[in-house]
């Protein structure tokens, strides 16, 4: 069970006031709110061992270097992968999909095929488009249905020997859908098509296990599950690893250089050029420490009590209709209120103290789909409480009594 008045009181952000009102932080679909525990080791690296890592040979750079590859090792451990230096340190969910996208285009050929779902986020649309620009591969799309689930009969059609890569977020941003990424990736493999799955949007309410899965990758952000904003991670099988081409060059990663030729360094600094967010990473592994101390299970338990809640409450509420109705979602609430647009229901609420994100949330064509510019999205974290769900309603019921 969840101790939500305990665990709120290791966020110093959830004590302050906006607008006169005590905050009421509903955005966590976009970031996180950061834990003291989270915050102290940040404080600390600066405050008692900063120094560049891997170089050294003195007692700070040491430190640093054991600290950084601990949290490495963290990370290998949570996501359950079977090695350390399958774990790829990158500033984010973005430059990991920009990494293996670059690297697929000295592998992909004219006429190959790159599947991806209709459910994405810019992030993991725009560089496969940039990514069949290069290369003359070709991009199709797993539809989606009014629930805001993927029709999987279609991804079947979709699958032949043409198709290479296979791409899809693990859980919706905009509308919350927990995808089943099994089968996709069972069946991705039996035309033997790499899958990428993006997990920005899962970490924060499940552990997943890319063994289990049999991901080819998975990528996350440190900063949606209690870390720092500019950090994240890249998982790869090593065979793949191995294939990609480096994304950047620079220092750390390579081996011996002479003007004829470098030779690159291995896993993982192959991938990592240059001078990393080395608190970064440490902080990562402090969010990934934090949350396992509070548990997926109760995390995953507490926030679908939220989900129920909020959804119950908010459809009472006249012209309100919800986008993303699967029985398999997360935390994610996005609606909107016929003849309104969401813009103005986020400002109001605003004004409350409430925060929301309006807009399309980087996923236009899901927009496009349901034909509206947009939804106001309330997303719910394990700190949230049904006490704040009651102060969202009564402000959007004030937000339509004013604007109707
Ligand atoms: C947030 C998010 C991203 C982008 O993450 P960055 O940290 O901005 O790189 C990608 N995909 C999904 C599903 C997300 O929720």
């Amino acid at each position: 069970m969840i101790d939500v008045q305990k665990i709120r009181n290791d966020f110093p952000i959830l004590r302050r006031e906006v607008n006169g009102k005590p905050l009421v932080y509903f955005d966590n679909a976009a970031t996180s709110q950061t834990p003291q525990q989270v915050i102290d080791v940040i404080v600390d690296y600066y405050s008692n061992y900063n120094a560049n890592i891997h170089r050294g040979v003195h007692a700070l750079s040491q430190e640093a270097t054991d600290a950084y590859e601990q949290a490495r090792i963290k990370i290998q451990k949570h996501f359950n992968a079977a090695k350390a230096h399958e774990i790829i340190f990158t500033s984010g969910t973005t430059h990991s999909i920009n990494l293996v996208a670059n690297g697929f285009a000295s592998i992909l050929q004219k006429g190959d095929e790159i599947i991806v779902s209709a459910l994405e986020h810019h992030s993991n649309i725009v560089p496969w488009q940039m990514l069949c620009e290069k290369t003359g591969a070709v991009l199709k799309v797993i539809p989606m249905n009014q629930d805001g689930e993927l029709m999987m009969n279609a991804y079947d059609d979709l699958l032949s020997s043409k198709t290479k890569l296979v791409f899809t977020n693990h859980i919706s941003n905009a509308l919350g859908t927990i995808n089943p990424i099994e089968e996709i990736i069972r069946k991705a493999h039996t035309v033997g098509a790499a899958v990428l799955i993006d997990g920005a949007q899962a970490c924060p309410h499940i552990k997943p296990d890319v063994q289990a899965l049999d991901a080819d990758f998975y990528v996350a952000s440190a900063h949606k599950i209690c870390g720092p904003t500019g950090q994240g991670m890249l998982y790869g099988k090593e065979e793949w690893l191995n294939k990609l081409p480096p994304y950047q060059g620079g220092g750390e990663m390579i081996e011996e250089v002479t003007f004829e030729k470098t030779t690159y360094a291995d896993l993982p600094h192959k991938f990592e050029a240059g001078t990393p967010n080395i608190c970064g990473g440490i902080a990562f592994g402090a969010a990934i420490d934090y949350m396992n101390s509070i548990g997926f299970d109760e995390i995953a338990a507490y926030e679908h009590e939220l989900l129920e809640y909020a959804t119950e409450q908010l459809l009472n509420i006249e012209g309100l209709k919800i986008y993303g109705t699967s029985k398999n979602k997360t935390s994610v609430i996005s609606f909107n209120i016929e003849g309104i647009h969401p813009y103005d229901i986020g400002t109001i609420l605003d004004k409350l103290g409430i925060a929301v994100r309006t807009g399309h949330h980087c996923a236009q064509p899901i927009m496009d789909y349901y034909k509206i510019p947009g939804t106001v999205r309330a997303s719910f974290s394990f700190y949230n409480t049904k006490e704040e769900i009651d102060l969202l309603v009564a402000g959007v019921e004030r937000a339509v009594g004013m604007l109707v």
